[in-house]
């Protein structure tokens, strides 16, 4: 196929060039120079605007900061340069509200939108192990399969538009509690005078178990590899962390769903995205 590849930052960059190793013909537009570079490095070709990459495509697929381009980008460059019945994929993490507008607004003008935002970080999307959750409907769901499966383990469909970015911002706010609560309960183990590995071994078996612990422990030289064991360098950064748990927080309020642990969790990540380590 023909895909328009629109982001190619940490996490397009290696899922353009899965889509490029999967055989597909891949259109890139970033705006930075660099990212092109990357992209040209990787078998994709490169264009000077999104529409021009989107025009012929059989296929766009996007992975951008934040909902306010995704939208800009569909309404002002992919609409109307993408063939009509074009596939339109946004991986990126984004509001449920806004990405169900964009959904809306791509089929009124004959096209098949999908929200098809991804966990597995860096490591995943140079991998091409991503998991996708996808809303949108069954036949686009179908359409998108093949093409998120060359980037990706798992591809789920979550159910009707913006139930892609539900299940990412939910799924995420588990994330944010889960790892600071994770990163307390080992700091009380030691003072308590646990050896960690003894305690890593007793609760990764019991019901203190969660990915925080057995796929990310906190702990130096414990459990797996994680940034714990290169002086907490790289891994999922904490403003990431933070944009999550705000569209969550956001998509509470607007639900009357009260939410004090995410809450509570996006704070402390703001407190420690503004403190030093010694603090
Ligand atoms: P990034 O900042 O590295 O990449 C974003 C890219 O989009 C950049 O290269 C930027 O130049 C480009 N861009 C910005 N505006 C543009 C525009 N108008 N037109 C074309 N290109 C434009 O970010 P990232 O880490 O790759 O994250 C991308 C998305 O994936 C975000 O929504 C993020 O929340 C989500 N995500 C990231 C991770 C992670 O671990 N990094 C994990 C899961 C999901």
């Amino acid at each position: 196929m023909i895909i328009a590849f629109i982001g190619l930052g940490n996490m397009g960059a290696g899922m353009a060039a899965n889509l490029v190793k999967a055989g597909h013909t891949v259109r890139a537009f970033d705006l930075s120079a660099a990212a092109l570079e990357r992209a040209e490095a990787n078998g994709c070709s490169t264009f000077p605007t999104a529409r021009e990459a989107a025009t012929g495509a059989d296929a766009v697929v996007s992975m951008l900061p934040n909902g306010a381009i995704v939208r800009s980008v569909y309404t002002a460059e992919v609409f109307g340069a993408a063939p009509a019945g074009a596939l339109l994929l946004d991986c990126s993490t984004i509001d449920v509200a806004t990405a169900r507008e964009v959904a809306g607004a791509a089929e009124a003008q004959g096209y098949a939108m999908l929200d098809a935002p991804v966990s597995g970080g860096i490591g995943g999307a140079n991998a091409g192990t991503l998991t996708f959750m996808v809303g949108g409907t069954a036949e686009g769901f179908a359409r998108a399969e093949p093409i998120l499966k060359a980037m990706g383990k798992a591809v789920i469909h979550a159910g009707a538009p913006g139930a892609g970015q539900a299940a990412k911002i939910c799924n995420n706010m588990i994330l944010g509690g889960t790892m600071i609560v994770t990163c307390e309960a080992f700091a009380l183990a030691e003072k308590l005078g646990l050896d960690l590995q003894t305690f890593y071994d007793i609760s990764s078996v019991s019901s203190g178990q969660s990915w925080s612990m057995t796929s990310y422990c906190p702990v130096p030289g414990v459990g797996p590899q994680s940034p714990a064991d290169n002086g907490y360098q790289g891994g999922f950064a904490a403003g990431l962390m933070l944009k999550d748990l705000k569209l969550a927080l956001e998509a509470g309020a607007a639900t009357g769903v009260p939410l004090a642990i995410g809450g509570r969790a996006a704070e402390l990540v703001v407190y420690g995205e503004t403190t030093t380590g010694a603090e």
